[in-house]
């Protein structure tokens, strides 16, 4: 019945000549991990691209989320967002922190800054947003909570490669921020992630603690843990870093064009660019009010599938109904209407550089058919 699938995304690749090259110098080297060349020039030229000062490499985007706790000693209670992927709240059980869930601005999908100091109680140690689809977050407003406070800000910044606010990295906010190269990213190692901090001594550190805690051949100076990322996807990672300008250029024709034809949309909700803001069209995620669209979020979830379009309900469910969390006071649907609402509105469309002119009418005509 229907032609080839569509994906929500598809990874980026290098030219496969181009990645035997390096892995053949790899081979030569003998030197596949363990803070080789690749890996050096890899942290390096993220720092450049992405324009922050200290950055570490990490084998997946979670264990810089675990390590970033563990380098500043978090303990207690940690206010974040339920609307994200669930491992921004796993990291925080991971060391024995009970998350403290706040709703989100329904703007960026982000913690909502007027919900966060009813939270705070004598416990609470940090706070830990996601830029939620690359969208900033308020971080003027909610630096300002965390020092009339005092407590540390660790961004997720997952969805946030790339971003920037006035011509300045999004990732100096705070005092780190995570990132993840996992293969379905605007940048990707195949797996892969990254910590963000302000100084070298913290750097240090943190580079100790992603190595087991060693300091030197005999030295262990912390209960560290292994989340080092290998030579072979630095290298995958230097080479897509130089084609990743080229991507979000596409992700950008592809937003245009869906914004153009679900503008007029009776129902459907979406994001525009915000003033001052550099995106990086990592998704495409649609709002869909069932009373003025004529059809539930699933209902049209649902025929998407049918035809072979995989959207995706990202976040659907909120990371606080799950088993682990919905037990907590926080985690109940009353002091979450917004998040609530929006994880039942929203569909991510496919969204990344393959896509072509075809694929997008075939995906806009099931939604914009019906209407
Ligand atoms: C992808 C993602 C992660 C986890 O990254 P992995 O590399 O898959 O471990 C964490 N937080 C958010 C918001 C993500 O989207």
């Amino acid at each position: 019945m229907n032609e080839d699938r569509i994906l929500v995304t598809s990874p980026l690749l290098p030219d496969l000549d181009e990645f035997h090259e390096l892995l053949k110098e790899i081979w030569e080297s003998k030197w596949i991990t363990n803070n080789g060349k690749f890996h050096l020039q890899l942290e390096k030229a993220l720092c450049d691209y992405l324009g922050v000062e200290y950055l570490s490499l990490f084998t997946n985007g979670t264990l810089p989320l675990i390590t970033a706790l563990q380098a500043m000693h978090i303990t207690g209670e940690v206010i974040t967002t339920p609307y994200s992927f669930v491992a921004t709240t796993h990291a925080l059980w991971w060391n024995g922190i009970k998350p403290v869930f706040v709703d989100i601005d329904p703007s960026n999908c982000g913690l909502d800054p007027d919900k966060i100091e009813a939270a705070i109680t004598p416990r609470t140690t940090a706070i830990m947003p996601v830029h939620c689809y690359g969208n900033p977050c308020d971080t003027e407003r909610i630096q300002a909570i965390a020092d009339k406070y005092g407590l540390k800000v660790i961004y997720d910044a997952a969805h946030a490669f790339g971003v920037e606010v006035n011509g300045e990295s999004i990732l100096n906010h705070g005092d780190m921020s995570t990132m993840s190269f996992h293969a379905t990213k605007v940048f990707n190692t195949a797996e892969g992630g990254a910590l963000i901090v302000k100084d070298a001594e913290t750097k240090k550190r943190v580079d100790y603690l992603k190595n087991f805690g060693f300091a030197g051949e005999t030295e262990v100076v912390a209960p560290g843990i292994n989340s080092k990322m290998d030579e072979i996807r630095s290298a995958l990672g230097l080479l897509n870093l130089k084609q990743v300008d080229e991507a979000i250029e596409k992700r950008y024709q592809v937003a245009i064009r869906y914004r153009e034809a679900l503008r007029d949309v009776i129902g459907i909700r979406f994001f525009d660019d915000l003033p001052g803001v550099r995106h990086n069209y990592s998704y495409f995620p649609i709002f869909v009010d069932a009373e003025h669209y004529g059809m539930t979020r699933d209902e049209l979830y649902f025929k998407m599938k049918e035809q072979g379009v995989l959207g995706r309900r990202y976040f659907y469910p909120l990371i606080s109904t799950f088993s682990t969390y919905r037990g907590l006071p926080s985690a109940s649907p009353e002091n979450l209407p917004i998040a609530t609402r929006i994880a039942n509105e929203v569909i991510c469309l496919p969204m990344h550089h393959k896509l072509s002119d075809e694929d997008m009418s075939r995906i806009l005509e099931l939604i914009v058919g019906e209407a």
